[in-house]
């Protein structure tokens, strides 16, 4: 190892915040040099198996050669140019792309620059819509506990009011209605008294709301829960009976991690606005999007703003477009179904698990695998041995999951899953 190319841990460690941590007292960070396939290479020379696919989006794996070559391809005729009064080929491309493989319904795209972004736009696209028409009670949005949607302030507004700590920002924060989290798992008998229950929140509530916002059947940084496709067919049903707009936020879920293409699928229902992001570039860089109607754009359009209030400095980033119709087309190109569903058959090792004391649930879905404690797990205490076993898995709460890259092999896939057996059986956490 060249001594030259030190990452200076001691710079790291006092100068520079990393996700939700302490200045004074952070946990740990892993000094990465480089990264291909699933393996991401540690200075200290150590090789990892992926299985977090960097928070969901390096869906192809790491330095994937048709994806490096989109964006030097791009880089070569622009990286970026402003998007006001300029349109590109890489937008207009991607554009088509989105509309074609989302939702019919969905026919207008706002191109963002992150999940937040994409979640406070959908918002605005909501609120304008209803000051469109003239209906200006509609201030509020209503969503299920457990939920995440990012971490600017409207995102965080909509988030688990516990899990984000709302009440740290109490008298900041705009107050909306919180239903209960949605109870009946994914392949479970579906209660019908969800649906008699969120029936009467809608019945009290819908004077006041704008939209629902909810993630599609994975409600994720919340708590990693896999629900009934019922209750997402019975918020849209109620939605459109109260003349509510419903907001679906497939930021992790979309480009097929559960299985579909997109969750709502497993419903067979279609949000007037939905958020993707994470996965969209296939992880290597960052890009989100909205989508909504004609109608609401419509509204809008036709309002009394006549245009939609919001457009970001790197809107529309032609590497970043390039990079995401790239990786489009190389999931849509292969077998990617049957990929997910072998990635699913892996992850069944992690059933093994429930043998484990303080391990209270094992599940998976499409290529995500959760394993659920009873009790908060120590991260840099249960990380120090993940690296030890050579793998990189980074758990939160009570929960251990592997949302492993698309191009994992099965043999990958078990040797994380051992990871964690050993993990739990050694009470490494
Ligand atoms: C990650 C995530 C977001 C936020 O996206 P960022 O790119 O981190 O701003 C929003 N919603 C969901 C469901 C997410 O998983």
């Amino acid at each position: 190892m060249n001594k030259k190319q030190t990452i200076d841990l001691d710079f790291d460690r006092q100068h520079i915040w990393h996700p939700y941590t302490s200045m004074t007292q952070p946990i740990p960070v892993y000094p990465v040099t480089h990264a291909n396939h699933n393996l991401i290479h540690l200075e200290t020379g150590e090789q990892l198996i992926d299985g977090m696919a960097s928070w969901w989006s390096a869906i192809h794996g790491y330095g994937h050669p048709v994806l490096k070559n989109a964006v030097i391809e791009q880089v070569d005729k622009m990286s970026h140019v402003m998007f006001g009064g300029i349109t590109h080929q890489p937008a207009v491309e991607l554009c088509k792309k989105l509309v074609a493989i989302t939702p019919s319904k969905l026919q207008k795209v706002f191109l963002a620059d992150s999940g937040s972004v994409s979640v406070e736009v959908a918002i605005k696209m909501a609120l304008q819509y209803w000051l469109s028409q003239g209906v200006t009670s509609k201030q509020k949005l209503m969503t299920p506990l457990k939920g995440y949607h990012g971490d600017t302030f409207a995102a965080m507004s909509v988030c688990d009011p516990i899990n984000s700590m709302h009440s740290l920002y109490q008298g900041f924060l705009p107050e909306h209605v919180f239903v209960p989290a949605p109870k009946t798992q994914f392949g479970q008998q579906f209660d019908k008294l969800e649906a008699h229950h969120l029936a009467q929140y809608f019945e009290e509530h819908h004077q006041h709301v704008a939209a629902f916002i909810i993630e599609p059947i994975v409600q994720n940084a919340g708590g990693m829960n896999f629900y009934h496709p019922e209750y997402l067919r019975t918020v849209r049903e109620l939605c459109d009976r109260y003349g509510v707009l419903l907001i679906c936020d497939e930021i992790a879920t979309g480009f097929g991690r559960t299985g579909k293409l997109f969750a709502v699928e497993h419903a067979d229902i279609e949000p007037d606005i939905l958020c993707i992001g994470k996965a969209l570039t296939g992880g290597m860089m960052t890009l989100s999007a909205t989508l909504t109607t004609d109608k609401i754009a419509i509204g809008i359009s036709e309002g009394e703003a006549g245009v939609l209030m919001h457009g970001p400095t790197f809107m529309g980033n032609p590497l970043a477009c390039a990079v995401a119709c790239a990786s489009i087309d190389l999931l849509l190109e292969q077998d990617w179904q049957a990929q997910i569903a072998h990635l699913n058959d892996a992850l069944q090792a992690l059933h093994r698990c429930n043998d484990l004391e303080h391990v209270v649930d094992v599940r998976t879905l499409g290529a995500i695998g959760v394993v659920e404690l009873d009790t908060v797990i120590d991260v840099a205490k249960i990380q120090a041995f993940f690296v030890s076993k050579n793998v990189w898995i980074r758990p939160f709460g009570k929960l251990i999951y592997l949302m492993p890259p698309y191009i994992s092999c099965s043999g990958d896939i078990t040797t994380l899953a051992n990871a964690i057996y050993a993990a739990i059986a050694g009470k490494h956490y």
